[in-house]
């Protein structure tokens, strides 16, 4: 266990690193569940307790195990959401090995990723690949939940039951994200993005989502919880008529001093034109830079993302990436002219964009492959970790 944290009160601190548990018989999954990687995202945490809560009075037939970690305790305490630097941009392997062994020079995220991964490791034991792991946030713009999955084909099916909107691509954009560390350790994994910071509604979602989510692990089944059913009908509702799947393709990414300041009155999932004036810092104005989905505009002090633009996928070429992927023909990419293996990185291929210009990224994501770098006219792909069904 982390140490508790005291007010200056001396007080304990309204978050405890481990939210709560819930154990249920050995044959099943265990799930990990982590609320407010953010400060001002305490929602996670509020419907992860109603859920444990629940678990505790109804005591129905469960298999596995749940338990709920606190992400950002000091940031937290202040309602803000990070103290030096973004919690949820330092889970590199690089990153943490770095923290493991300096000590010195520590930031106050630092401090929390190494309390939070010393629980997350005896947690995820010897066999992630029965961890479901699932990342609760919210956002500083309004609009509809949705979840964001690392785009392997077991991520996909566990998203499927899920009835929200489904981002792929958004961990592609950014680096050192927990989500794609534990993805990377053979989790299956899914964030949650319940709606505004500061709606009472946030904390329902989050809630529904992860009853469902214990649904979709086979840890409950529908008769074991009334709030199961409820849980999928208030879900779908709450998805209205956006698309099921909606890919990221454009980040806008921001320093502090940019001085970026988003237009009002813009939220998630509403549709931008190339050209439409989004935002502007001290350069001018921020245009799209094409027609699409607008994802989480940036509307508070911190961040490093100012928005985010996705394309609708249909569900046609999801299908083909599936089989695609099945017949692994992404073993046969390096046939193509312009890309070859590469010489030392193994899964990784190496593409010359001026002679491979007309594969687009999104081809090699068809077959399973994300963008590592851009250097000029070469670009690497990777191979996603644990692209398999179990
Ligand atoms: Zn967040």
């Amino acid at each position: 266990m982390g140490t508790e944290l005291e007010k200056r009160d001396g007080t304990a601190v309204e978050y405890p690193r481990l939210i709560g548990r819930f154990q249920g018989s050995a044959d099943g999954k265990k799930m990990i569940v982590v609320g407010g990687m953010h400060g001002n995202e305490p929602s996670g945490i509020l419907a992860a307790r109603r859920v444990l809560d629940a678990l505790a009075r109804q005591q129905p037939r469960f298999r596995g195990t749940l338990a709920a970690y606190t992400g950002n305790r000091e940031a937290l305490e202040r309602g803000q959401r990070f103290i030096d630097k973004d919690f949820n941009r330092i889970w590199t392997t690089g990153h943490i090995e770095l923290n493991r062994q300096s000590g010195a020079a520590e930031s106050t995220e630092d401090r929390q990723q190494r309390e939070l991964l010393d629980e997350l490791e005896v947690e995820i034991g010897s066999n992630p690949h029965d961890v479901v792991f699932i990342d609760l946030h919210t956002s500083s713009a309004a609009g509809p939940p949705f979840v964001t999955i690392g785009d392997t084909l077991r991520n996909r099916y566990f998203a499927r039951v899920f009835p929200l909107t489904a981002i792929l691509g958004l961990e592609e954009q950014i680096d050192g994200a927990l989500l794609e560390y534990m993805n990377n350790l053979g989790c299956t994994t899914i964030g949650i993005e319940a709606g505004q910071h500061d709606q009472p509604i946030s904390i329902d979602i989050h809630e529904a989502a992860l009853w469902v989510a214990l649904l979709a692990a086979g840890m409950l089944e529908r008769g074991d919880a009334a709030q199961i059913e409820r849980s999928l009908r208030y879900l779908e509702q709450q998805r209205a008529q956006l698309p099921e799947l909606v890919e990221v393709l454009h980040r806008h990414s921001i320093d502090p001093e940019d001085g970026f300041q988003m237009e009002p009155g813009f939220s998630n999932f509403q549709l931008v034109e190339a050209g439409q004036r989004l935002a502007s810092d001290r350069r001018g104005r921020i245009e799209a830079p094409f027609r699409g989905l607008l994802l989480l505009p940036l509307y508070q002090g911190q961040g490093s993302d100012g928005f985010f633009i996705g394309r609708r996928v249909h569900r046609f070429w999801l299908e083909v990436s599936e089989r695609v992927r099945r017949l692994e023909l992404g073993d046969y990419a390096d046939w193509l002219p312009g890309v070859r293996q590469h010489p030392t990185i193994a899964e990784t291929l190496v593409i010359d964009t001026r002679v491979a210009r007309f594969y687009p990224l999104q081809f090699f994501h068809l077959l399973g492959f994300r963008k590592r770098r851009a250097h000029g006219s070469v670009l690497l792909v990777g191979r996603r970790a644990h692209d398999r069904l179990r």
